[in-house]
């Protein structure tokens, strides 16, 4: 058997609906899915260590190949031999092309070759090509990669999304073939916005390639609920089966149940950190402002079924004080509490999906908390 850089075992699908339980073996760990990935954006995952982060059970983090790429700069992740060693993380990583950053900078230029931006550092131009963001991803040495695509955003009309569908699978045939680290796996990307033909196009064109993982990108770009969920009833279960499927970019609970359901596997979002840091604390009761005068004295931890560090250790009322006092460590506590509960929700997820029990979860999840089944 050919030595493929990463094994994907579809350990379980559930009776009722379309959500998947399996498993992505890499050289660098075993990461269970459904998985949600902690973003960390500038070779950290803000304000979490190392071991905050094996402590949360974060299996695998996504690191972002344009913040790396003008930031430290390819030479210093080149003497530090990757980004692995660079920050002292052992477990995979996944890096994005930077197709995402770049497309959302103004005056962002594209030909049929390539993309052309002014670097937000210091205004000089940039080119990137799929080949060049293939080798800034084979310089941070990511266990997973993926391939430049061309993203638009919600609004975007139907021949501007042609085009992108167009180009991206142009891109995607070149980076297959410009692909050349054997320990990294390479994942495409289908695109298509919210037409129905594009992504039935798209989806035949990047699943024509033989990608050790496929995507879906072009969600969670300012559409609504119902726009993505349409999509993902459509197209989610029919990506490749024995290949891990990855949703970019989402992250909120609504949406992770949603995607799960429709039979992905892999999310990333920095929507728990940012929230984060500005005192909103995700919980099974709901959403809480940590910084409403309502939490004064509350000696409750965050969430009673939850197991970090910040509800073992601490409380309410005593991160409510941290916020007031702009202190750090209250930014640091909500950070560690917010992802764990993403990944605790995931957790809780994979054993639902094992029994047979995912849509029973989701009312549950539903019934007991504020979260909307809508947004
Ligand atoms: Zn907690």
């Amino acid at each position: 058997m050919e030595e493929t850089p990463i094994k994907f075992e579809l350990l379980h699908v559930d009776k009722y609906t379309g959500a998947r339980r399996g498993r992505i073996i890499t050289k660098r760990g075993i990461i269970e899915t459904p998985v949600f990935m902690p973003v960390g954006t500038n070779a950290t995952v803000k304000g979490l260590t190392k071991s905050n982060l094996e402590e949360i059970n974060s299996e695998i983090i996504l690191a972002n190949a344009f913040h790396l790429y003008l930031r430290p700069g390819l030479e210093v992740l080149d003497h530090f031999n990757g980004l692995h060693n660079f920050m002292n993380w052992e477990r995979p990583i996944l890096t994005d092309s930077g197709g995402f950053q770049v497309f959302s900078l103004p005056n962002t230029k594209l030909t049929d070759e390539k993309v052309i931006f002014k670097s937000p550092l210091d205004g000089s131009k940039i080119e990137l090509t799929p080949e060049k963001s293939l080798d800034i991803q084979k310089v941070i040495d990511s266990d997973i990669a993926m391939v430049l695509d061309v993203c638009v955003n919600s609004k975007s009309n139907y021949d501007t999304v042609k085009d992108s569908v167009i180009k991206t699978f142009n891109w995607a045939l070149r980076s297959k073939e410009y692909h050349n680290h054997k320990t990294q796996a390479l994942f495409g990307i289908v695109q298509g916005g919210l037409y129905k033909d594009l992504r039935e196009l798209s989806l035949s064109q990047i699943t024509s390639l033989d990608f050790d993982g496929y995507a879906l990108g072009g969600l969670a770009v300012g559409e609504k609920y119902q726009e993505s969920e349409k999509i993902l009833n459509s197209f989610g279960n029919r990506l490749p089966e024995n290949k891990p499927r990855y949703i970019m970019g989402i992250g909120s609970p609504t949406m992770m149940f949603l995607s799960v359901e429709n039979g992905m596997d892999m999310f990333d979002c920095v929507l728990p950190t940012r929230m984060g840091r500005h005192g909103t604390a995700l919980t099974f009761e709901g959403k809480i402002n940590l910084k409403s005068s309502n939490v004064k004295y509350d000696e409750k931890p965050i969430d009673e079924q939850c197991d970090c560090y910040t509800c073992r250790n601490h409380s309410r009322g005593y991160i409510h004080h941290l916020f007031k006092k702009d202190e750090i460590l209250g930014k640091v506590l909500l950070s560690i509490h917010n992802l764990r509960f993403n990944i605790f929700l995931i957790e809780k997820m994979r054993t639902a999906i094992e029994n047979d029990d995912f849509k029973y979860l989701k009312e549950e999840f539903f019934n007991n908390s504020t979260y909307s089944l809508t947004n």
